[in-house]
């Protein structure tokens, strides 16, 4: 966890440094005898300040937390009143201590038992990336309204959680992954194809939406993301008329490949 960057780092080394910030985001101490865990690092305890300068007798910025405790197993009440600020001293005071303990451990902070999996880490690397994205619960909160309870096929379902992530191979995302030199729109030649105009915003998807009952709602759509579409169609109507949206989605994307290729 603390290996360096180096002079002359391959793409590989590089992004396993980038997934350790994630891990640094997910983990936490799972706190036992306290003798990893250093007490100028801020997550053992919450809203933890630095310890006071110069208090008697002084702690190294390498001592351990578990010089902190006396050898009954009890905080040491008057060293950690004359180093720390007095809310900081209360909140490690009301700390229990494990009767017997066990070694300190890492643990995965969003999986009940402590567990690390690739889907919450790809989660946490997301909302790293942009900050104001929902986060995983929301997400699944949101979805399962808006997606997964619907009674439409799976692959259907998969499709329409595909649009919102935008990871459907559109002609944008083709462009960004260096496939195509050209981001534009193959059906109106107008605008770069991401998933909201492929399946909202191009007039050939709205000649689409014009046959449907939705047509007056789609028409003043922003661009936007097609989980916020989804959200602010889900608002209005019930969940029948979210079934036909998904349904048209499909349809929709299935003649523009048809168009396209
Ligand atoms: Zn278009």
């Amino acid at each position: 966890m603390e290996a360096k960057l180096g002079s002359n780092p391959s793409f590989v080394w590089r992004s396993i440094l980038w997934g350790r910030q994630v891990l640094h985001k997910g983990l936490r101490w799972r706190i036992g005898d306290w003798k990893q865990m250093k007490i100028s690092e801020n997550n053992w305890v919450k809203n933890f300040e630095i310890p006071r300068a110069n208090p008697q007798p002084s702690l190294s910025m390498e001592a351990v937390v578990a010089e902190l405790i006396d050898g009954n197993n009890k905080w040491r009440e008057d060293w950690i009143g004359q180093s720390f600020s007095k809310e900081t001293a209360e909140r490690i005071l009301r700390t229990s201590l494990p009767k017997t303990p066990r070694p300190d451990k890492l643990v995965w902070h969003f999986d009940k038992h402590g567990i690390y999996s690739v889907k919450s880490g790809y989660q946490l690397a997301l909302n790293l990336k942009s900050p104001d994205r929902l986060s995983c619960s929301d997400i699944s909160k949101t979805m399962g309204k808006v997606i997964w309870v619907n009674d439409i096929p799976e692959k259907v379902k998969t499709f329409m959680w595909r649009a919102t992530q935008n990871v459907l191979i559109t002609v944008e995302n083709l462009w960004k992954r260096k496939i195509i030199g050209d981001p534009v729109c193959q059906r109106c030649c107008s605008m770069s194809e991401d998933v909201f105009h492929a399946l909202v915003g191009c007039k050939f998807a709205r000649k689409v939406w014009k046959l449907t009952e939705f047509y007056e709602e789609i028409k003043v759509m922003a661009h936007q993301d097609m989980l916020s579409v989804l959200q602010e169609l889900a608002m209005k109507r019930g969940k029948k008329d979210i079934e036909q949206i998904i349904a048209v989605c499909w349809a929709i994307w299935h003649s523009r490949n048809c168009f396209v290729f």
